[in-house]
């Protein structure tokens, strides 16, 4: 196995979402989430398996539900941490050696395409790490207590998604010194970057929406209704060809 495995960090408890399960395991158009996300990723045949964290209480479920739903190349299935950046760690454990780069991807973003994996992919192995993301257009306010505190300069600001990629030693390497120093970031890449490393920004996807709250579910319903629908005026055997 020396060519890329994927981490899928999927050990949150999805309590913003207010659901009883958590948020990867809410079904949308009737497959879970986590199921969707995991087709999507492993679209891409440069991802030779996938090591998933998840709830300590879920192990065993989820390994019986990607066995329900035939997902393939499925590696391990360990208990995640209190956070994301310790469910990445622990999974990374159990990445095989023989990997040569590593892709992080987000259990609650189903909408990533091949070509998306593929183009993160290539600039990791080219340069160590990268990460996708989507030019800010907006105005961006810093808002405290309902009223705005100050407009920021939106020059050069990107909002960032996943997947991202690294070479297996340079994503070792951040999370054992950001594990060392006791240093928290909400991604894998900022782990790189506090430590002067480099990482390319792929253009991403305005519609790899990341699943968070009621509203982010009801848009995904809403982005795969219109896509089902967009597949059916296609001529046969097009649908959804386009995207992925
Ligand atoms: O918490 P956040 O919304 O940033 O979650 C992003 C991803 O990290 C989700 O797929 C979530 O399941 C995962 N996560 C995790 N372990 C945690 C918290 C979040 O794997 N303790």
């Amino acid at each position: 196995m020396g060519g890329a495995v994927a981490i899928v960090p999927a050990g949150g408890s999805g309590s913003r979402l207010g659901a009883r399960h958590p948020k990867q395991y809410l079904a949308l158009a009737g497959t879970p989430l986590l199921v969707l996300t995991l087709r999507a990723l492993l679209g891409s045949t440069a991802i030779e398996g996938v090591v998933l964290a998840v709830p300590l209480d879920r192990v065993q479920m989820t390994r019986r539900l990607l066995a329900r739903y035939e997902v393939p190349r499925v590696l391990a299935v360990v208990a995640g941490g209190d956070e994301r950046q310790s469910s990445v760690r622990r999974a990374l454990d159990a990445v095989p050696a023989q990997a040569e780069l590593i892709v992080v991807h987000d259990a609650v973003r189903p909408f990533i395409t091949r070509d998306l994996v593929d183009r993160v992919l290539a600039a990791a192995r080219e340069h160590g790490a990268a990460t996708c993301g989507i030019e800010v257009r907006e105005t961006v306010k810093r808002v405290s207590e309902g009223a705005v505190e100050a407009t920021l300069d939106r020059n050069g600001l990107w909002l960032t998604q996943t997947p991202q990629a690294f070479r297996r030693s340079v994503l070792r390497d951040a999370h054992d010194k950001a594990q060392l120093d006791g240093f928290r970031g909400t991604d894998d890449a900022v782990l790189v970057e506090r430590l002067g490393g480099r990482v390319i920004m792929v253009p991403g996807l305005p519609e790899n929406l990341k699943i968070t709250t009621v509203q982010d579910l009801g848009a995904a319903r809403r982005w795969l209704g219109g896509r089902a629908t967009a597949g059916r005026a296609r001529p046969a055997g097009r649908a959804g060809a386009a995207r992925r």
